[in-house]
């Protein structure tokens, strides 16, 4: 029943380094035996249990209430409600009782984390719904959620013993949700360290590739930053300046991102650092004059880049984040980032909200209530009828990362814009029907790609023509909630369309071949056309992505090579089944397919092929397994809200030797001629690949396009995608959803 001595030991080790954090926070006796008691009664409400990783349960409220001091810097109140934060969910103990012995402020958050943790290990499809309800406790008191924050923090440190459905389900609510939660709250280095966490656990082997590359250039880089700092100390020395000076290596996840954004490897990612400088500031002049003048002693030794000075001191970010950014050419024409903060920023960005708060009641400055806005902004839309709970968690994790920027129409008018916002999203904003009709931009007089991220003090003027509509593609492209819904409803429409028209070609083009539409014929040509239902058949015949010319052709035959597709692509991997997994012979697959009766689907929002890591999800609705690529949004957004789908197996690509993939690779560059030839040259010459679309247009010296091929799997891709780079004038190469 009991713990250990050995327990015992560990929890009195815990709880004595716990107090010694307390000493920081607690004022008088009061103080401390309302902490005393609150770990008492966890004690014996836990008592016995542990954690899945074996060790006694007491230990994760103790860890849980040591980040609520030192990682976030929340008080007495926040630590008692953190050491009772699993006691109502797990023990006999109620509400009532937490408000008996606490008060009714203790209990109220106690409350407020059971509601939580109820949402999370809901496993319904009302998840979004009961997030929507809880979150309207972020506007009652936010530090329930920060004292979740730090839950999750720690059960993300501690995910190693969780079975794998698990950590998905996990690291998808988290990466989905309460990584962008404690970005917007301001928890800066809490945000960073759960992205890095789920990229551990999602993508071990990149992680450790990246984590040992920078161990490797460790020393080189820390050579070059005492070079690049070295006449800066002595200017700033020489200022008389109180300050520090560091270097900041960017996060695992964060380099892992852009490498994936800007499809480029680890070597070529040259802002892998930024240098620090946090300074103690005079109180006289003020200190954004003081922040402008150590920039100016930075700029009068290394010069400047223009455009990428960040002014987050005139302009602080929406979350309260301030400092002075700025890209200067360093030694060895190596651009260098150099951020300049005084120790008041410094604690708002490491501590976030937390910090602001303390410091807005000391001063008075109009831009602090950004915050207060924003949850002005959360209760409005808590509020709001009309919404259905899951796009609200949508728009809401949208809303998280917004920070404003100002652009401008022709007429000279202003607009906000979130910061991020492409050329496209402007024109959704301005009116859908621009939005729909949108075929490029012209930003400050130049002519750009309708994908271009606009930023502030942009003007900018959109070209539309009648005979253009939205693709899917552009739901990757904008990033307001307004224009993603409006590309949406239109594309929903589009589809029913194609729905009717399909239906009525292909009834027409049966009726000519005399032959009777019934549904055994109808469950016969679905997968032969590599659909999963009528209406996806139809559409795609109405779409023109599926010909009927060889309709009598495939009506005869009695091919049923085609139909295996979707079952035997993939065989969840289960233990002992190693032998099976060389042979993948059709006749093994089409006798397992009997025995499972198991529809596995390509995901249409990230289209995996072979080759690629695949998470597999169990659509309720149909029962199939939707197979997405294991970095695709919508799974992070699907594991946040019904995780409990996510397969549990490991999915392993089986048989697709046969089979090719339609993929489109976007490629961008400087124009010039031969361009065209080279390209094809690759594509079809040297890979003997089959191309389905070419689509190249140059303006102004820049040619940007995309090609459809059909590849056999990520490899052969990789390969081709590879050689495009090689070809002279192109600059970036990516693979998109087509
Ligand atoms: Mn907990």
């Amino acid at each position: 029943m009991g713990y250990s001595a050995e327990d015992e030991a560990l929890i009195k080790e815990k709880w004595d380094d716990l107090l010694l954090s307390c000493t920081k926070i607690c004022k008088n006796d009061e103080d401390w035996n309302f902490i005393k008691r609150a770990f008492f009664l966890a004690k014996e409400a836990h008592e016995g249990v542990r954690r899945r990783s074996g060790e006694p349960y007491l230990l994760h409220p103790i860890a849980v209430a040591k980040i609520v001091i030192e990682e976030i810097g929340l008080g007495v109140k926040s630590v008692v409600a953190a050491l009772l934060h699993d006691v109502v969910e797990d023990t006999e103990y109620t509400v009532e009782d937490m408000e008996r012995i606490f008060g009714a402020k203790i209990a109220s958050m106690v409350d407020g984390l059971t509601k939580m943790s109820g949402v999370f290990n809901a496993d319904t499809s009302e998840q979004a719904e009961y997030f929507r309800k809880v979150l309207l406790t972020l506007s009652d008191d936010v530090r329930v959620i920060l004292i979740k924050i730090a839950d999750r923090l720690h059960n993300m440190r501690t995910l190693g013993s969780m079975p794998l459905n698990k950590q998905i389900k996990i690291t998808g609510e988290t990466i989905y949700l309460f990584a962008p939660l404690a970005y917007r709250l301001g928890l800066y280095s809490i945000k960073s360290e759960l992205e890095d966490l789920c990229m551990k656990y999602r993508f071990p082997q990149q992680y450790a590739e990246i984590s040992q590359k920078l161990q490797e250039s460790e020393a080189t880089r820390q050579e070059f930053i005492n070079k690049f700092n070295a006449p800066i100390i002595a200017a700033l020395n020489r200022d008389n300046i109180n300050y520090e000076i560091s270097g900041r290596v960017k996060s695992i996840y964060s380099i892992w991102s852009k490498m994936q954004r800007k499809q480029i490897p680890f070597e070529e990612i040259y802002d892998l650092f930024a240098i620090r400088i946090v300074f103690n500031p005079l109180p006289f002049p003020s200190e954004k004059t003081q922040c402008w003048q150590i920039y100016s002693t930075i700029t009068d030794i290394y010069t400047p880049k223009p455009d990428r000075l960040r002014d987050w001191i005139s302009m602080p970010k929406a979350n309260g984040y301030e400092a002075l950014h700025s890209t200067v050419m360093g030694p060895d024409g190596v651009w260098v980032e150099v951020q300049i903060r005084t120790q008041r920023m410094e604690e708002i960005a490491e501590r976030g909200f937390a910090a602001h708060w303390k410091y807005k009641k000391a001063t008075f400055s109009q831009d602090e209530d950004e915050f207060d806005k924003w949850l002005k902004q959360i209760r409005a839309a808590l509020n709001s009828p009309t919404e259905n709970a899951v796009d609200f968690l949508d728009n809401f994790k949208l809303s998280l990362y917004t920070s404003e920027i100002v652009v401008f129409t022709p007429k000279g008018e202003s607009r906000k814009m979130p910061y991020g916002a492409t050329a496209l999203d402007f024109a959704y904003d301005i009116h859908s029907k621009i939005g729909n009709s949108a075929i490029s931009a012209k930003i400050n007089h130049k002519l750009e790609p309708i994908t271009t991220q606009i930023n502030s003090g942009d003007q900018i003027e959109i070209i539309t023509a009648e005979t253009t509509h939205p693709k899917p593609e552009w739901l990757e492209v904008v990033t307001t909630a307004k224009a993603k819904q409006a590309i949406k409803n239109f594309l929903k429409r589009e589809r029913q369309n194609n729905i009717e028209r399909g239906q009525q070609m292909l009834e027409e083009q049966m009726k000519a071949l005399n032959i009777n539409l019934s549904g055994r014929v109808l469950r016969k040509i679905i997968p032969i056309y590599e659909s999963n239902n009528k209406d996806e058949l139809y559409s795609k015949i109405g779409a023109g992505i599926i010909s009927l010319d060889n309709l009598d052709k495939i009506l005869k035959s009695n091919s049923r090579n085609k139909l295996l597709k979707f079952w035997t692509l993939f065989i969840p991997k289960k233990e002992g089944d190693e032998a099976e997994e060389n042979t993948t012979n059709d006749e093994l697959s089409e006798s397992k397919q009997s025995e499972t009766p198991q529809q596995f689907v390509i995901a249409e929002c990230c289209k995996p092929i072979p080759g690629d890591k695949v998470v597999g999800y169990r659509d309720p609705a149909t029962n199939n397994i939707i197979v997405h690529k294991a970095n695709c949004d919508e799974l992070n957004r699907l594991a946040s809200q019904f995780g409990k789908n996510i397969v549990k197996d490991e999915i392993k690509w089986s048989q697709h030797k046969a089979m090719s993939y339609l993929v489109t690779v976007e490629l961008r560059g400087l124009d010039r001629l031969g361009l065209l030839l080279d390209l094809a040259k690759v594509v079809s010459g040297d890979f003997s690949i089959n191309i389905r679309e070419i689509n190249i247009h140059s303006h102004d010296g820049i040619f940007e396009g995309g090609i459809s091929l059909y590849v056999k799997d990520a490899e052969s891709l990789q390969a081709v995608m590879d050689r495009l780079r090689k070809i002279k004038g192109i600059e970036t190469v990516k693979r998109t959803i087509s």
